[in-house]
């Protein structure tokens, strides 16, 4: 069932969605070589409980850790290590979510370590790209399909692979609401886009082909050909005039809005 939330729960949205847009850009800022992907994953639950937050990842499902570290190959749910060293060239995905108040929100980003190759730069821009290109149409009126027909178009025209088995989502008291939101699909089909809803758009686009493959545990899905991946995600709400508000992103506008 699609929830559709009033603007009072938006707003709490909003405050979870400013946290974490500034705990993943603290994260984003440590990611160096050197660094381990368990030094990164310490200062992301310590800042989001020093605001009296809550980690959502940290014991979902099991997950042992509260932010997803993906290093190249990695597309999503890698688990953070100590022993794991970030080193020059490296792409890692920094996924998280956040809960304020009761309320959720979640959000991802890739970034490179140190300099990192031409292609990698490539893709991680392509990915924010197929976001918004897919986000502009969460618009009241249109459907589901409209989102991931525009993520998969503006991929696939740059000979990038769309990941099929992993998806966006609804999201509010809950990470994991209805409805699915695909990074694929038919334009004009699906669910209604509708003012309230609130959802999670997150492509995730490989160098190669779109295959993955999870290990024994069923974290760490990775590429089946071992090219690099990338995967960016922001929360957004349907708005009253339609229009959909990133919340994981604060003060964006879309050009031409005021
Ligand atoms: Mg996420
Ligand atoms: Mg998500």
């Amino acid at each position: 069932m699609i929830t559709i939330k009033n603007s009072e729960q938006i707003e709490l949205m909003r405050q979870a969605g400013r946290l974490l847009y500034e705990v993943l850009q603290m994260a984003a800022h440590m990611v160096k070589p050197g660094v381990s992907t368990k030094a990164l994953n310490d200062a992301v639950d310590q800042m989001i409980r020093d605001h009296h937050a809550e980690p959502s990842f940290f014991h979902y499902e099991g997950f042992p850790a509260s932010l997803c570290t993906s290093v190249n190959d990695c597309v999503v749910h890698g688990i953070p290590s100590k022993k794991e060293i970030l080193r020059e060239g490296d792409i890692i995905s920094l996924d998280c979510g956040v809960k304020l108040n009761g309320w959720q929100s979640d959000s991802a980003l890739t970034v490179g370590v140190g300099e990192i190759s031409k292609e990698a730069q490539a893709l991680i821009r392509r990915t924010e790209e197929c976001f918004f290109e897919g986000a502009r149409r969460a618009v009241a009126g249109n459907r589901l399909g409209d989102i991931g027909h525009a993520v998969q178009q503006h991929a696939e025209k740059a000979g990038y692979g769309v990941v099929r088995d992993l998806s966006g989502h609804g999201i509010g008291r809950e990470m994991h609401e209805d409805p699915a939101v695909y990074n694929y699909g038919i334009e004009h089909y699906g669910a209604p886009v509708k003012a309230g809803m609130t959802i999670a758009i997150e492509p995730m686009i490989t160098l190669g082909d779109w295959h993955v493959e999870s290990d024994e545990d069923g974290w760490f899905f990775r590429t089946l050909d071992g090219s690099i991946s990338s995967h960016y995600e922001h929360t957004i709400a349907v708005m009253e005039n339609g229009l959909p508000e990133i919340l994981t992103l604060p003060g964006f506008h879309w050009e031409g809005e005021n």
